[in-house]
């Protein structure tokens, strides 16, 4: 009899440290994957959030800007984000993937849609992390920003001044977002 309650006790014991033990080598997993999905995603209030955790710093705005070179004005229909080349790209707002690929001028690029916006990522990096048709939520992963050259283009007429393929028009690496609402370009900053 004494034998048996220790046995079932030590089986107790086995089964508690299990039990203890078990959730503590895989919870951690969990909560870090849920940490890093969702860490700092603050949404506008019209349900946007920012599209590179790693930086906030825009290198042109939105609008008419002055060329110094030519003298000459440009229409930059979104704004640059100064980011190297790799850093995260987040989806802005609850959407769904209308185009991913080489465009252009834009270099790789990622085309959201959903009712009223569309939002146009160029100069991403070509390992594009979603597909045409993906439903994508606000703040979730769906790409990196890209290299300022690019190798495999067919018939990419961008370079730089040392004849190397660039990722559309850019000269570093940088986000270009575009936000069109019900067709018509947007200040992006008014959103995001
Ligand atoms: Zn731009």
């Amino acid at each position: 009899m004494f034998f048996f309650s220790k046995s079932n006790k030590l089986y107790f014991i086995l089964f508690f440290i299990l039990i203890i033990f078990i959730p503590c080598f895989f919870v951690p997993i969990y909560s870090n994957n849920s940490i890093t999905d969702n860490f700092n995603i603050e949404l506008s209030d019209s349900g946007f959030c920012w599209p590179t955790p790693s930086s906030h710093r825009i290198t042109s705005q939105f609008g008419y800007r002055n060329i110094v070179v030519s003298g000459a004005t440009s229409y930059h229909a979104g704004v640059d984000i100064g980011a190297s080349s790799g850093s995260d790209i987040l989806a802005v707002c609850d959407s769904k993937v209308y185009y991913t690929g080489f465009y252009g001028s834009g270099g790789y690029t990622i085309i959201l849609k959903n009712d009223n916006y569309t939002i146009y990522y160029h100069h991403v990096s070509p390992n594009i992390l979603v597909k045409k048709g993906d439903k994508v939520s606000a703040g979730q992963l769906i790409g990196k920003v890209g290299p300022k050259n690019v190798y495999g283009v067919p018939n990419n007429p961008y370079k730089d001044s040392n004849g190397n393929p660039t990722n559309g028009a850019t000269t570093g690496p940088h986000l270009h977002i575009t936000i069109k609402k019900d067709g018509k370009a947007v200040n992006p900053l008014n959103y995001i």
